[in-house]
């Protein structure tokens, strides 16, 4: 086994697998370094793809309970199995873990199993999992594609079992029957909603006066609005100021955000903490490699993914931007075009997002708050999914698309979505904002004929004030 290579990524998260994947196909040798039993990183072990199957999973389970009449559909003496409910989602994580084996066998990068640590600027020390050690050479570049971690706050012991991070949460063995949740952001949100749906009273403890900070905000109070339908509780400007896990469950002590007022005792059996990620840096070796950190703890990377040591290079959740895996995919892909010596760039203004409750919200480009803040003229062409047929038929009718174009020369400059399937419909609004398209270019795009998407026509129809179904 040679131990020199071209490229030498640690990580294989959506970062660093497809960073080592997109090298080797342009001929590069590359060799793929993770401490995980798995690859796939945080998305496809403990993230994105267990949280999405138990997100359909209670989708299906909350449907034939309570939406299935509706269509005539009976069915009685549903129960829940909620262990054969985790095994399928296992089942997931392994089957598309074992994918990624498969891509790394099929494109001839090595995958190692270790944790690395830099050991030169072209140099990479790996304690193999299987025991002992292996040092790794770089010609071209060394990838630092080591992720995030949850975020914890101070005083508060996860024990993953009682207190829990979305990691645990993605296991609990029984339906809690009362569920705190410490964050009303992406993880809080989407894992407050599986355990609602199997039937746990949720609560959601959040610091500002709104969730999902960082959304547009009339998609964040639409969204409030509906999981408060479902049955979420919200207590916004709030904190958490002790939680303590006993052998019953968690208690907890709340107090309001900006300070002051009393404290207030509750109990949960469990308490979600769901209040951001933070970047993977440790153990590394990256001060003594002199790799330099910005205030946030993030990998410092200039716009060509290069860290202050020449030939090391960052991409994902460890340097700044959003913490999403399409984009920490991208940035891999443009890292290694580049180091191939092709023209490779990524717009980080058509980077979607996707909170996967129901309704799903989905957003890409700017939010009104920040074309507002910016003092840049636009215009608002927005059409609810109440006026559309496709919605009526399936008989989801919540929500809305609202387009945000400039005032002067109509290009899209946001799309934001709340409702059914918004995450599928966003990829229209990317793929439009991509190629720099006008409200009108979307307009005049035939939408075929019963489907949600034409909401998005209507709402670029509306941009310009003449949508034709409402
Ligand atoms: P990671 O996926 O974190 O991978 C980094 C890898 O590096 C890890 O496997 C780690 O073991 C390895 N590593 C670190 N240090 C070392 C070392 N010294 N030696 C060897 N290996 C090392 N994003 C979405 O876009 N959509 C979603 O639906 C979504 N859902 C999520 C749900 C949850 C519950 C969570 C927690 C996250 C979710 N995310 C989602 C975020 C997404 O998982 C991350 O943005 C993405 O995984 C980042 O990719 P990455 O490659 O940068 O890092
Ligand atoms: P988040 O940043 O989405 O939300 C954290 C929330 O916690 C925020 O609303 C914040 O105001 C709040 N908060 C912070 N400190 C608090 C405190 N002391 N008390 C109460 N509330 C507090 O973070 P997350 O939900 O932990 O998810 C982490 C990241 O993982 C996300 O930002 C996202 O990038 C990624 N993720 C993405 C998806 C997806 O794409 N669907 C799903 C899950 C996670």
């Amino acid at each position: 086994m040679a131990d020199g290579f071209d490229v030498v990524v640690i990580g294989a998260g959506p970062g660093g697998y497809v960073a080592a994947i997109r090298a080797a196909q342009l001929g590069m040798t590359v060799a793929c370094v993770d401490k995980r039993a798995a690859p796939g990183g945080t998305c496809l072990n403990i993230g994105c793809i267990p949280s999405k199957a138990l997100l359909q999973s209670s989708e299906r389970f909350a449907a034939v309970q309570h939406e299935l009449a509706a269509h005539g559909v009976k069915v009685a003496g549903v129960t829940l199995d909620l262990k054969t409910m985790l095994a399928r989602k296992d089942k997931v994580v392994a089957d598309n873990t074992r994918g990624v084996e498969f891509l790394f066998r099929k494109n001839k990068v090595e995958y190692v199993k270790g944790a690395a640590r830099l050991a030169a600027r072209d140099r990479v020390a790996v304690a193999l999992n299987s025991g002992g050690q292996r040092e790794l050479s770089a010609k071209k570049a060394v990838i630092l594609a080591t992720g995030s971690d949850s975020a914890n706050l101070p005083g508060i012991a996860i024990d993953e079992k009682r207190i829990v991070s979305s990691t645990g949460a993605l296991a609990l063995d029984a339906v809690p029957r009362q569920l705190i949740v410490v964050g009303g952001g992406y993880i809080g949100l989407e894992m407050g909603s599986v355990w609602r749906r199997l039937g746990s009273e949720v609560t959601v403890v959040e610091f500002l006066d709104r969730i999902t900070p960082g959304m547009d905000d009339e998609l964040s109070t639409a969204l409030q609005r509906s999981l408060e339908r479902q049955g979420f509780k919200f207590r916004l400007g709030t904190k958490v100021v002790e939680a303590k896990a006993g052998k019953n469950g968690v208690a907890l002590a709340l107090a309001p955000a900006k300070g002051g007022g009393s404290r207030e005792d509750l109990a949960a059996d469990v308490v979600l903490i769901a209040v951001g990620r933070v970047p993977h840096t440790a153990d590394l070796g990256l001060k003594e490699a002199g790799v330099a950190l910005d205030d946030k703890g993030r990998i410092k990377v200039d716009g060509r993914f290069a860290t202050s040591v020449p030939g090391i290079y960052a991409i994902g959740d460890a340097i700044a931007g959003p913490m999403l895996a399409h984009k920490a995919s991208e940035e891999g892909v443009v890292l290694v075009e580049t180091l191939a010596g092709r023209q490779s760039t990524l717009d980080y203004d058509a980077v979607p997002a996707v909170i996967y409750t129901w309704p799903e919200v989905a957003s890409v480009g700017k939010t009104e708050e920040q074309l507002k803040h910016a003092g840049t003229a636009y215009k608002t062409g927005k059409f609810p999914f109440s006026a559309n047929a496709r919605a009526r038929a399936n008989g989801f009718t919540e929500g809305f698309v609202k387009i945000l174009a400039d005032a002067k020369t109509d290009r899209v400059l946001g799309v934001h979505i709340v409702g059914p399937d918004a995450g599928t419909m966003i990829a229209e609004a990317a793929l439009a904002m991509e190629f720099a398209a006008s409200a009108e270019d979307i307009a005049r795009t035939m939408h075929a004929h019963p489907t949600l998407e034409e909401a998005v026509k209507e709402a670029a129809l509306a941009v310009d004030g003449h949508p034709i179904h409402i």
